[in-house]
């Protein structure tokens, strides 16, 4: 996969050269480029925003420099009958919700280009320029309020590089995780635990010795669903219904947590 990131800080982007993000760059797995939206401004102080028309605080992010800046990038990239155009993933905290499965769409895309904002953001024209070339996604990573792009950009790029093929070490590992497609749907996992089987006190499940796969496999789902119902009810209430077994209707009912009537007649 190809990432083109461009902002005003590419120094914020040397994470990328650390853990399983940066062996999957040093094996070609991931192919970065990191360009400064300073280089496409032209005046001598190389300005890159401006005061925002209707008035109010802050500056905008000026769209010649974008332009410039996205038609370069877009130029220099893999053209040819198979390059394509990128996907642009603009971060804001008007955007789209990120999540599991976002990460998992992008994933699947050969070239992302990430357009990082700061002051109160880019000029809109910008994003209505593009969306008529390129697929435009405005995605926000929180409902919070970040100085920049940047830090957003790279929790994008770590969500979506760690389920490119072969960048985990264990495949399975991201097929169990929060939110995994499929029995995961609607689940934050539950506690892990490591050896020694007592610490400070603290004695580890005593099923995880078990042995017992089956055993293991349904506590593992319990303590996700109850740790979904006490951190997260709202992804609770979303389960589809039809994934759920009636062990786990049981456990529902018994921390009194309601699905729809219809849905418990099921
Ligand atoms: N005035 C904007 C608003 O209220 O929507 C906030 C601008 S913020 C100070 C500057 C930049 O930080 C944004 O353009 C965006 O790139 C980034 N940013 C801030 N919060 C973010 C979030 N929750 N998700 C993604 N990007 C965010």
């Amino acid at each position: 996969m190809r990432l083109d990131i461009v902002s005003i800080f590419p120094e914020y982007f040397a994470p990328l050269d650390v853990s399983l993000i940066g062996k999957a760059r040093e094996r070609g797995t991931l192919d970065v480029h990191v360009h400064q939206l300073r280089d496409w401004a032209h005046d001598v102080h190389k300005t890159v925003d401006d005061t925002p028309y209707g008035g109010g605080p802050g500056m905008v992010m000026k769209p010649e420099v974008w332009g410039e800046a996205i038609d370069t990038v877009i130029a220099a990239g893999p053209q040819g009958p198979d390059g394509g155009l990128p996907r642009m993933i603009v971060p804001t905290p008007s955007g789209r919700p990120f999540s599991q499965e976002l990460a998992q769409e992008l994933a699947g895309e050969p070239w992302l280009l990430f357009a990082c904002g700061r002051y109160e953001g880019i000029d809109s024209r910008v994003m209505a320029e593009y969306s008529s070339r390129l697929r435009v996604d405005e995605v926000s990573i929180g409902d919070y309020v970040l100085a920049g792009g940047e830090v957003a950009v790279l929790v994008m790029v770590e969500a979506v590089g760690r389920l490119l093929p072969g960048v985990l070490g264990n495949a399975q590992s991201a097929v169990d995780d929060s939110f995994a497609p499929g029995s995961m749907q609607n689940l934050v996992e539950g506690p892990v635990y490591t050896k020694p089987p007592v610490w400070r006190g603290h004695e580890v499940p005593a099923v995880l010795l078990s042995g017992h796969h089956g055993n293991v496999a349904r506590w593992r789902r319990d303590e996700a669903i109850r740790r979904t119902v006490r951190n997260r009810p709202e992804l609770a209430a979303a389960i589809d219904p039809a994934t759920l077994d009636k062990h786990d209707r049981k456990l529902l009912e018994e921390l009194s947590f309601r699905l729809q009537p219809e849905d418990m007649a099921n």
